[in-house]
Formats: C-alpha cells, sequence, structure tokens
C-alpha cells in the first residue's frame, strides 16, 4: 500500500525560496554595511562580505568559526553585546546598539548595531537580520565636540573674571556666575538687560563711546567703573574682544574688579610722592644748616671778642650778652632737635610711664610761656590757660617730660605765629579714657594744603618764614613722633590768617589717675651750705665759672681740681669735703679713674657726675666706677641743688 502525494506545490515554493534567497544573497553581498543572519539558534546563516571592510576578517571566518563575532567585540562592551544576543524576548521590534569591535589591525572602531527579527510568510521565526554600520568617524568628532563643549564650559564657568557676552546693540547674551558676583545678582538674570544699565551715569556717554570703538575693534583694554545692583561703582578693567555668538557678531567682555589695584597703586604712588618730598626736605635742610649754624655762631664769637673791649659802655656789654645767650639758645635748640629726631627714628627714645599731675604742669608751662611772651615784648596778646578740672591732684598715667617737650614745642611756635589775640593753653576731659591738651592761637594760621606737610621733618611753611621767626622744621615731626609714642596723636585744624588749634590726644586710665598718692616736693630756695665744702673736678674754666656762679649763692666752700689726679690728691689732703662734682672726659686721669682711686680711701663721700656725653652706656659706666648721682650739662640750676641736697642736709 502506498501513497502518492502530490508535491508540485512544495517543490515549486522551495524552488521560489531558493530563488529568492538567492536574491537576497545577492543583494546582501552588495550591501555596503556589514551584514549577517543568525538563525534561532543562533548560528550563523549568512555573512556579507563587506565585514571584511569593517572587521579585517572575511566572511568565510565569520562562518566558521562562531566565536569570531565574541571575540571581536571590545572587552569593555562586551558584557552588554553579549546580553543583547542572549535577549530574545525582548526582541520584537528593531533593537539599536552602539559598541566597539576590535578589527583584525587592532583598530577599535564603533559599529551601529541594527538587529530585526525575521518571520516567514506562514509567520515561523526565521532568525535574526543584522545590518552593521562603522560610526567611528561620526563618533570620535562626537565626542570632540563634547569635549570641546565641556572644556570652554568649564573655561567659562569657573572663570575668575566677570564674562559677559552682548550683540551689538548692548544686549546681554551671556554671563557667567563670576560675572553675577561682580554686580551682585544672579548670572541668569542679567541676560536680556542692557550692559549700559550698569554703568554709573557719569561714565555712561563716555562708556558708549568706547563700546562703538569696541565694535570696531579700535581698542582693546579700558578701565571704566561699573554700577552693581546695590548702586555701588567699582572700578574695573574690561578687555573686549569680538567674537560669533550662535551664528550672530557679539562682543565678549572680560571684566576684572579692580579695587585692590588700584588701591595699592595709590599706596604707591602716595609713597612715591612722601619719599621724593622727604628727599627734597632734606636737600633744603641741609643746604639751610649751614647758614644755620653759622648765624647763631656768628653772633657769639663776635660779640665775644666784642665783649673784651673795656671801653663797652654796661648797657651795649648787657645787650653783646644778650646776643651772645640768644645764639646760644638757638644753637642748642637745633643741636637737641636733631639728636631727638635721630633717637626717634632709631628707636632709641625710652617713655618713662609716671604719675604726672596735670594740674601742676598747665601751671608750669603757663608761667614759663608767660615770661618767655613778655620778655618777647608781646603787649597786644594775651596768654591763657584752661584748666576744666579745679582738682590740684588731677594725675595721668604718662611721661611728663614728654608731654612737657609736646607742649612747650606748640607754645613756641604759637608765639612765633602769633601777635595778636591770643594764645590757649588747655585740655579737655570730653571722652572716656582720653585726655586732649591743646594750643589755641589767633595767629597767621596754616594753608591746609601745608597743613600735613608740617608734621613732616624739616617741613616749613615758606610764607611764613621770617628771620624772627625761623626754625629748624622739627619740632613738629618730633612732636608727632613723641605723641605716637605716648600712644596717642597729635593734629592740627587751621585757618589761614585766623588761627590754628593743635590737639594732642592721649589714651589715659583716668581711674587709675586718682589714687592719692604722696607728695614729694623739694624746696630749693634758701639754702645754706656755709659750713659745707664741695669739690669740683672740672677742666674747662667755662664751665668751673659757671658752676661757681651758681653754687656761692649757698655760701658753700668750692674747690678746684683741674683734672682727675689733682682731684684724688685734694681728695687725700681734704678730710672736710663734703661732697665731689666730677667731670668725665679731664686730662691726665680721667673722671671715671678718679672715682675709682676716691672710692678706695673714701668710700663713704659722694661723688656725683655731670657730664655732656649723654649717652646710656656712659651713665652705666658712671655707676659701675662708684659714682651717687648722674647728671647731664647744660647742668640745670634748680636740678644741681635737688641732686645735691639729697646728699649733704
Ligand atoms: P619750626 O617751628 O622749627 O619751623 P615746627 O616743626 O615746629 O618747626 O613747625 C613747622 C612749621 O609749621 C613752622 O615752620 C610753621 O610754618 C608751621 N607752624 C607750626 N605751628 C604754627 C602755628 N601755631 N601757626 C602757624 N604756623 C605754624
Amino acid at each position: 500500500e502506498g501513497v502518492i502525494r502530490d508535491i508540485t506545490e512544495r517543490i515549486n515554493a522551495e524552488d521560489d525560496f531558493k530563488k529568492s534567497e538567492e536574491k537576497l544573497r545577492t543583494l546582501a553581498d552588495f550591501t555596503y554595511n556589514w551584514e549577517y543572519w543568525l538563525d534561532p539558534e543562533g548560528k550563523m546563516v549568512y555573512m556579507s562580505p563587506s565585514s571584511e571592510r569593517i572587521t579585517g576578517y572575511r566572511a568565510d571566518e565569520f562562518m566558521e568559526s562562531s566565536d569570531l563575532l565574541i571575540d571581536t567585540t571590545h572587552p569593555d562592551d562586551l558584557s552588554s553585546f553579549k546580553e543583547h544576543l542572549l535577549d530574545e524576548n525582548n526582541l520584537d521590534g528593531v533593537l539599536e546598539l552602539d559598541y566597539r569591535i576590535v578589527t583584525r589591525q587592532n583598530k577599535v572602531k564603533w559599529i551601529n548595531h541594527i538587529c530585526q527579527k525575521v518571520y516567514g510568510d506562514d509567520g515561523r521565526y526565521l532568525g535574526r537580520r543584522v545590518s552593521n554600520k562603522d560610526i567611528t568617524d561620526g563618533k570620535i568628532a562626537e565626542e570632540e565636540l563634547r569635549n570641546s563643549e565641556e572644556r570652554f564650559r568649564a573655561l567659562f564657568y569657573k572663570a575668575p573674571d566677570a564674562i559677559i557676552v552682548q550683540d551689538y546693540k548692548g544686549k546681554i547674551l551671556d554671563a557667567n556666575p563670576a560675572a553675577g558676583q561682580l554686580y551682585q545678582m544672579e548670572n541668569d538674570k542679567l541676560t536680556g538687560k542692557t550692559i549700559f544699565e550698569f554703568v554709573p551715569k557719569e561714565s555712561r556717554s563716555e562708556f558708549k563711546t568706547d563700546f562703538s570703538m569696541w565694535i570696531e575693534g579700535k581698542m582693546d583694554n579700558k578701565r571704566s567703573f561699573i554700577l552693581t545692583t546695590t548702586s555701588k561703582s567699582i572700578p574695573v578693567e574690561i578687555h573686549a574682544s569680538r567674537i560669533r555668538y550662535s551664528g550672530n557678531d557679539a562682543l565678549m567682555f572680560n571684566i576684572r574688579d579692580i579695587t585692590a589695584i588700584i588701591e595699592s597703586e595709590n599706596k604707591l604712588k602716595e609713597a612715591k610722592e612722601n619719599a621724593e618730598q622727604a628727599d627734597m626736605l632734606k636737600s633744603v635742610f641741609l643746604a639751610n644748616m649751614s647758614h644755620e649754624i653759622r648765624t647763631p655762631m656768628n653772633a657769639i664769637i663776635g660779640f665775644s671778642e666784642i665783649l673784651s673791649d673795656e671801653e663797652l659802655s654796661k648797657r651795649e656789654r648787657e645787650e653783646f650778652i644778650r646776643y651772645i645767650t640768644q645764639g646760644s639758645n638757638t644753637l642748642m635748640n637745633l643741636i637737641e632737635d636733631i639728636i631727638d629726631i635721630t633717637k626717634i627714628e632709631a628707636g632709641k627714645i625710652k617713655i618713662n610711664f609716671t604719675e604726672c599731675n596735670v594740674s601742676n604742669l598747665m601751671d608750669e608751662l603757663y608761667a614759663t610761656f608767660l615770661k618767655i611772651k613778655n620778655r618777647n615784648g608781646k603787649k597786644s596778646m594775651e596768654l591763657r590757660l584752661n584748666k576744666p578740672v579745679s582738682d590740684k591732684d588731677f594725675s595721668i598715667s604718662t611721661d611728663p617730660n614728654r608731654i612737657r617737650q609736646v607742649l612747650s614745642n606748640l607754645l613756641g611756635n604759637a608765639l612765633k605765629f602769633t601777635d595778636e589775640g591770643y594764645i590757649e593753653l588747655g585740655f579737655t576731659l570730653e571722652r572716656e579714657n582720653q585726655v586732649v591738651f591743646y594750643v589755641k592761637d589767633t595767629g597767621i594760621g596754616i594753608p591746609k594744603e601745608e597743613q600735613k606737610l608740617i608734621f613732616e621733618r624739616f617741613g616749613q611753611v615758606e610764607e611764613a618764614q621770617d628771620k624772627e621767626r625761623k626754625g629748624t622744621g622739627l619740632g613738629l615731626a618730633i612732636s608727632k613722633k613723641l605723641a605716637e609714642l605716648l600712644g596717642g596723636n597729635l593734629t592740627v585744624e587751621s585757618e589761614k590768617d585766623v588761627g590754628s588749634i593743635f590737639k594732642l590726644t592721649l589714651p589715659v586710665d583716668l581711674g587709675a589717675g586718682k589714687v592719692e598718692k604722696k607728695k614729694i616736693e623739694i624746696k630749693v630756695p634758701e639754702i645754706n651750705w656755709n659750713n659745707k665744702v664741695i669739690l669740683i673736678a672740672e677742666d674747662s674754666v667755662l664751665n668751673y665759672t659757671y658752676l661757681e656762679a651758681i653754687l656761692q649763692r649757698t655760701n658753700v666752700k668750692l674747690l678746684w681740681a683741674k683734672d682727675g689726679k689733682e682731684a684724688v690728691d685734694m681728695c687725700q689732703e681734704n678730710d672736710d669735703i663734703d661732697i665731689v662734682l666730677m667731670d668725665i672726659k679731664m686730662p691726665v686721669l680721667d673722671g671715671l679713674n678718679a672715682i675709682k682711686e676716691i672710692k678706695k680711701f673714701r668710700k663713704d663721700l659722694p661723688i656725683i657726675v655731670q657730664t655732656a656725653y649723654a649717652m646710656p652706656e656712659d651713665r652705666e659706666r658712671s655707676f659701675a666706677a662708684g659714682s651717687d648721682e648722674y647728671l647731664t650739662k647744660p647742668l640745670n640750676a634748680t636740678e644741681l641743688f635737688k641732686t645735691i641736697s639729697k646728699f649733704i642736709n
């Protein structure tokens, strides 16, 4: 029994299939893309020859080795590619995947992989059809673009300078965060506004001109001002460049805040000007110096010679002596000023804080300057004293000598530059922990522009200088420095032809000043030393004569040794000597060695050193040699009496 079936249809269908497959293959063979087909089990059914162009491997190699497809996959993309191969469920439609392969030539290529499930007419699943495209060039370009975009965004966003892009009408198109910070608003909010809104009114017209120049490319950097949203005007430097922005012409501003730069430029300029002025003042001073010294010297030498003329009348003699004294005082002042300023500048000046009775100090200064005023014959000018505190014990802790020095200088100046009206010395206690001493005058005043100069070394108002008023120009410089060393300051308010007021402001601890203190008072007048003997060791006749003139008044008996050796001998011969005034620089045996010798046999004999050497180390050396006290020349009579009294009363 047999069955005969007509299979014409099937044979024809197979034929048709073969034919159509051949057609498809022929078509696929010529595709530019790399094509392959996989059967439902994943077995390679077809590989297009173009695989060789893209992968370097021939189609037959792929057909033979089922692993080659996996082997050529880039290790980093392997897992995603495998996942894709195994993913049967998800293959309803078309699936796309970008992945990398490594070619036979070891080159990495980017592949755009499109995979499609294929079904027969009868709905049977036939496998996958894959079309791979080499997209390496596009990928590289894309990546480069992304990188460069990232780079430039970073530059724009992270730039410390404000960057603003605007069109040629000034409309802001973009602004970075630094711009937002500069203008004090969110950078995004700047977009859409015009740049001219942020220019201060007074610079706006200039800015508009600059803007046209920038558009024309005729200007690069420019200093200008910008206005922040809080209406603060800030100095800036703008660097403008013409750019293309989103296909249009635009201007890019790099704006830098130059507040700090301008500040340091100004400081530098000021320092330079100060240095130049100091240099100029010094040259002027040096040129004047020889004249300053010679003028009083001429008077001293000239009139001293004339004095020996016996024919002179008493009046003439007194007049000449006055000239000599004046000259000497001028010279002494000059020397003291120079020493003071040098010491201050070398940081060698010491401030000794002690209790200072303000009331007494004021009285003393007032009395001294009243005498000077009367001596100068300034009758139409009044000297006033203003003490707002009646408490006689009102004291502050400071260096009384330095305050006296500053106020004396101010009073001296006031006296020099005031002929009519009044000069007032006083102090105020307007604020807690602060005393303001002042010297006010109705004198010639100081023009505003000179008010800084007068506190500089050698600074003087030129037109105020005449023969009578010639000074060194150092007084105020010294006073200001002293005021600062005392923790305060010295200032001036003045108007030309109206007058001046100099204020010395000092910080004080007022509470501490009120503490009761024992008063130490030494009475100088009416000394009688008629039973005492003083030995003066002094090689200069002039100095001895001066000491003699002062001490004679006490009826003391004086002995004179002209050198150290003589002093030692006289001490040995005269047991009745009560005290020795010892000069240091002397011939034969100097003072210090003489002291050592004398102390060997008269340990308790008080010896006071009196010297013109006023260096701190001289003082130490004197005490080391055995001296009991130390005085510097020129000797002040009151001080001399006080010191001797300590030992012989
Ligand atoms: P000196 O008085 O020796 O010239 P200072 O430093 O004390 O030096 O003063 C500097 C300059 O300041 C004076 O030369 C003078 O031009 C001006 N000056 C100071 N005090 C007064 C004052 N009370 N009235 C007017 N000018 C003054």
